[in-house]
């Protein structure tokens, strides 16, 4: 019989976590309130970066550079701006990712984002435009030598015949200068460890980051899931199940379905985490705590009274 894998001593201190924190711009005054609480609080956890996305068919472009923009102003923290090609010519991304570099922004999350009919609709790029990701990616690396983060999918991208297609995908985006790869959103380890097997069979190195999503809403997540081609196992939803009208115990139960999902991950070596924080600090807050992080100036304070 195997044994029980040892836990990481880092498990316990912390020290060689890295996180990142993804949010989405806000629509109205009470969403910009309730993602700049969600920023204050999770700021002095010191995260590597925090990303913001940017909505489908380039919907958000001036509230994603406004955020991104208030970020740099108000905060310590390093912004990375997702940027995609749907709906825009060359010339409109490059004049977006030459207002980022002149702002100060260092960091691209590049993708080619989902067909405007939706997930499903076959993609056409945009006449003019950059074809996919990794084009997309040579476009940026092009103007200036930005870090780039791009997307990886344990499960497959729904438009991808195989996974051995999707890591030719992720091939093509890495020789095109991507450093990173975030991964999509998934439930079971498994998955995830398998994809890695096969990522680094085929001699791709750039770290891999597992994207954590925390289940305050199993509906909502569910749906996510299924427009992304993530599967939701049916040990999951038997944990929700009856928790519908309990916002309590259903936080309760997201808390510890994150947090058995993230140690599982660390015994298995895995150091660094992407979360899909949904503009909501509680939850993403106390899986890193459990991960061993501590308020920054909490741990300065500690460690000079010693
Ligand atoms: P690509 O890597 O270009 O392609 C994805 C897949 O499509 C490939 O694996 C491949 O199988 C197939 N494919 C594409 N082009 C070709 C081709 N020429 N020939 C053959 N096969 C091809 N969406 C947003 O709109 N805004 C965001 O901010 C955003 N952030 C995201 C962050 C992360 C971490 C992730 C995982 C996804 C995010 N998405 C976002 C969703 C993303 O835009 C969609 O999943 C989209 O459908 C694919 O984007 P990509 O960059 O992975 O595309």
């Amino acid at each position: 019989m195997l044994a029980a894998p040892e836990r990481k001593s880092r498990f316990l201190g912390g020290g060689d976590i890295d996180v990142s924190f993804e949010f989405f711009p806000p629509k109205t005054a009470a969403m910009e309130e309730t993602l700049w609480r969600s920023i204050r609080r999770l700021e002095p956890l010191d995260p590597r970066y925090v990303s913001v996305t940017y909505g489908a068919g380039g919907s958000t472009r001036e509230r994603t550079h406004a955020t991104v923009a208030r970020i740099l102003r108000e905060t310590k923290l390093k912004p990375a701006a997702h940027l995609t090609c749907v709906a825009a010519t060359r010339g409109e991304v490059d004049e977006v990712i030459r207002d980022y570099w002149d702002l100060g922004v260092r960091h691209i999350v590049a993708l080619r984002g989902d067909p405007p009919g939706g997930i499903g609709e076959r993609y056409v790029p945009t006449p003019g435009g950059y074809i996919n990701a990794a084009d997309l990616v040579k476009g940026i690396r092009a103007i200036a030598p930005f870090d780039v983060s791009v997307a990886c999918y344990p499960e497959n991208h729904p438009e991808s015949p195989t996974v051995d297609a999707e890591i030719d995908m992720l091939w093509a985006k890495i020789d095109a200068g991507a450093s990173t790869a975030i991964s999509q959103f998934f439930f079971d380890n498994e998955v995830f460890f398998r994809y890695l097997d096969r990522v680094r069979a085929r001699g791709i190195t750039i770290p891999i980051v597992p994207g954590i999503i925390p289940i305050h809403n199993f509906k909502q997540v569910s749906g996510f899931a299924l427009k992304s081609g993530a599967s939701v196992p049916e040990w999951l939803g038997h944990r929700f199940e009856g928790l519908d009208n309990d916002q309590e115990t259903r936080y309760l139960v997201a808390a510890a379905v994150a947090a058995e999902q993230v140690m599982g991950l660390v015994d298995q070596g895995i150091t660094e985490f992407h979360f899909y924080t949904l503009n909501r600090a509680d939850l993403v807050y106390a899986i890193c705590h459990l991960l061993g992080l501590r308020p920054a100036a909490a741990t300065a304070k500690v460690e000079a009274a010693q």
